[in-house]
């Protein structure tokens, strides 16, 4: 496989890099400063595109890449793929599904203790030596609140576990009713904004889902309610919350993941009642090694004529 050419369009986890290195020609594009002059002379041998959600595959790069065959995405959503047009065009499309839903339903949980119990802020109080002068300030229990979940899938589902360890109650709002849980639907935003205190964002990143957290979901959720955000920064209308967190219409945010990132509203840094992580919720070593075995074991099923092992499109 040597000879089929497979393009990165941003770096990746070195891993990865060294595993496509090792079975394909790896094209990146960040090392050829003309990009026109690149895909002049290379866009009849690039027949793969690894995509990260960082880098947009839109139909502009699809249409530019003649020789194209598939998409082998290092994430399990796929809102940076235009889908809809890779199936007009028969461009194969795979992810990242199950090898990464502990890592991500961990950091929701981790998200939901260090926001209600401010552990970060503890951590910054004892590193200044505040201790000396007083005891930090009481917290809001965890333990038994009601947790709802946008997006009972796999990562939500997982998430629902773990809250159920901790006795929460818990409730859901997704497309589809689960019958098969216990857990209480409510068939809008909204509704489970105003009956959960701690609400989880777990849902897929669509069109219908972009800014599903806004002013009306703020307000439901109210002064004693708190947002966790795992799945995309485009599923909260960030600057409605910025303004709810600084005005303390909400009790708090945890958020992996922000609208345009690596930027991050600087309102949010002074604010001790929302945690801050830099998209980390699938970032163990041993979670990206599974999903970087993904994403090559799928190129390999494609260009050996096998079935795709985590097709999409
Ligand atoms: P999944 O199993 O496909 O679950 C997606 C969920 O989104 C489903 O419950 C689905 O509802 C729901 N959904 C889709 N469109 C919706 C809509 N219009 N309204 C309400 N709910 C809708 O995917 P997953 O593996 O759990 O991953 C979920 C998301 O987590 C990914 O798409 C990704 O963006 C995000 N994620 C983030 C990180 C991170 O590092 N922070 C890591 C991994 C994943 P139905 O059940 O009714 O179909």
């Amino acid at each position: 496989m040597e000879a089929i050419g497979v393009l990165l369009t941003t770096p990746v986890y070195s891993y990865l890099e060294e595993e496509l290195d090792s079975r394909f020609k790896l094209f990146r594009i960040w090392n050829f400063p003309q990009k026109d002059e690149f895909l002049k002379e290379n866009s009849d041998f690039i027949r793969a595109i690894v995509g990260t959600p960082n880098s947009s595959v839109n139909r502009e790069v699809i249409d530019s890449l003649p020789a194209l065959e598939i998409i082998s995405s290092f994430s399990v959503g796929l809102d940076h793929v235009d889908l809809a047009y890779c199936k007009e065009k028969g461009v194969r499309v795979t992810n990242t599904p199950d090898v990464l839903t502990e890592d991500v339903a961990d950091t929701a949980i981790g998200l939901i203790l260090a926001t209600l119990r401010g552990i970060c802020e503890c951590d910054r109080y004892v590193r200044a030596g505040l201790w000396k002068k007083g005891d930090f300030k009481l917290t809001t229990k965890f333990s038994g609140k009601k947790v709802g979940i946008i997006g009972l899938g796999r990562i939500g589902t997982a998430i629902a576990k773990r809250a159920e360890a901790f006795n929460c109650p818990i409730s859901y709002y997704s497309r589809s009713q689960k019958p098969e849980t216990n857990y209480i639907y409510f068939p809008s935003v909204v509704e489970l904004a105003s009956h959960c205190d701690i609400l989880v964002v777990a849902c897929a990143l669509t069109a219908e889902t972009r800014h599903i957290i806004n002013r009306q979901v703020i307000d439901a959720l109210g002064p004693k309610g708190f947002l966790i955000n795992i799945g995309r920064g485009p599923h909260i209308d960030e600057h409605e919350l910025v303004s709810a967190l600084v005005e303390r219409r909400i009790a708090g945010a945890g958020l992996d993941v922000f609208e345009k990132e690596p930027h991050v509203p600087e309102e949010l840094f002074g604010l001790d009642n929302v945690v801050l992580l830099p998209h980390v919720a699938s970032g163990t070593v041993e979670t990206r090694n599974a999903m970087a075995d993904l994403v090559v074991g799928n190129l390999e099923a494609h260009f050996s004529k096998k079935p795709l092992l985590t097709p999409v499109v």
